[in-house]
């Protein structure tokens, strides 16, 4: 079994005075596994995403991203050129005049020569749908539209692993739809594996597996059937329960027979 990203012992605070953000996670993700992490505003989400790819170095614990170590700085090139991340405000990430430039712009940074840069361009920008598209201002761009660029820029690099910190909630409900069907048909198609940071369970649906962090700490560890359907570990969690669950529980209350399959990805969104 191979392991893309593996943690053991991991606490962390930002300072010495600071309060535990991360208390002794443990966590291993396999290669082409798609895991969401979960947890309320606070918990720990972002800080633990950024640990995989470097930048954040653990002093309690290790990280080993993509079979590198991350307590070594000597490493990280290595880990950054394999650990792509989208990050949560799509104007912040766009830098250049136009989605081309965009998308171009971390090879330019790698050293990519011209031709091979060119192809690699194009390849992405077309995996993403976004082709038509490559002379547009990235400011001009919807939402959805502006993280798909910011997806091409980091896929273009041709990384082992995808980190997605909570790319969708600046999104309207359409982009978020846009962004979500891209990872999902990522997943399918490629064997990446990826991460997605979301507070929203709905997110969380079509994840191969979800964790709940809850303080700092992993509070669940499973399927989504068994994470999303676990009211008292969501309340717990403080995590709304999918409405389609709502549902569901309800007409139980009064006998309504539901077949076992009922909660399927699509009723759970
Ligand atoms: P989440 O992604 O789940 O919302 P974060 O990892 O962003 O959680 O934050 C966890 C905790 O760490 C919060 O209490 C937050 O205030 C604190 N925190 C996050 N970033 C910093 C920082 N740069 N300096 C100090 N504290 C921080």
């Amino acid at each position: 079994m191979t392991y893309d990203i593996q943690v053991k012992g991991l606490s962390f605070r930002y300072h010495e005075q600071a309060p535990y953000v991360l208390k002794d996670i443990s966590l291993e993700v396999k290669r082409g596994e798609w895991l969401a992490v979960l947890g309320h505003n606070g918990s720990g989400k972002s800080t633990l995403a950024k640990f995989f790819n470097a930048l954040h170095v653990p002093e309690e614990g290790e990280v080993m991203a993509c079979g590198h170590l991350t307590n070594d700085p000597s490493q990280h090139p290595f880990i950054r050129r394999q650990v792509g991340m989208v990050f949560q405000n799509p104007d912040n990430q766009l830098v250049a005049p136009t989605v081309e430039d965009d998308v171009a712009f971390g090879l330019e940074n790698a050293g990519v020569p011209y031709d091979e840069m060119q192809k690699r361009v194009y390849e992405s920008i077309s995996r993403l749908g976004l082709s038509g598209l490559e002379k547009q201002e990235p400011h001009r761009l919807s939402g959805g539209q502006k993280q798909r660029v910011a997806l091409a820029g980091a896929l273009a690099l041709r990384p082992r692993v995808i980190v997605l910190d909570e790319a969708t909630s600046m999104l309207d409900p359409m982009g978020r739809q846009e962004v979500i069907a891209t990872v999902q048909k990522l997943r399918e198609e490629e064997n990446l594996t990826i991460v997605t940071i979301t507070h929203d369970v709905r997110e969380a649906v079509s994840a191969d597996r979800i964790i709940v962090l809850k303080e700092g700490r992993i509070e669940q560890d499973g399927t989504p059937q068994d994470i999303l359907t676990n009211e008292s570990a969501l309340h717990q969690a403080q995590l709304k329960t999918p409405f389609a669950v709502q549902v569901a529980q309800e007409l139980r209350k009064y006998h309504v027979r539901l077949p076992d399959n009922v909660l399927t990805e699509e009723e759970l969104v």
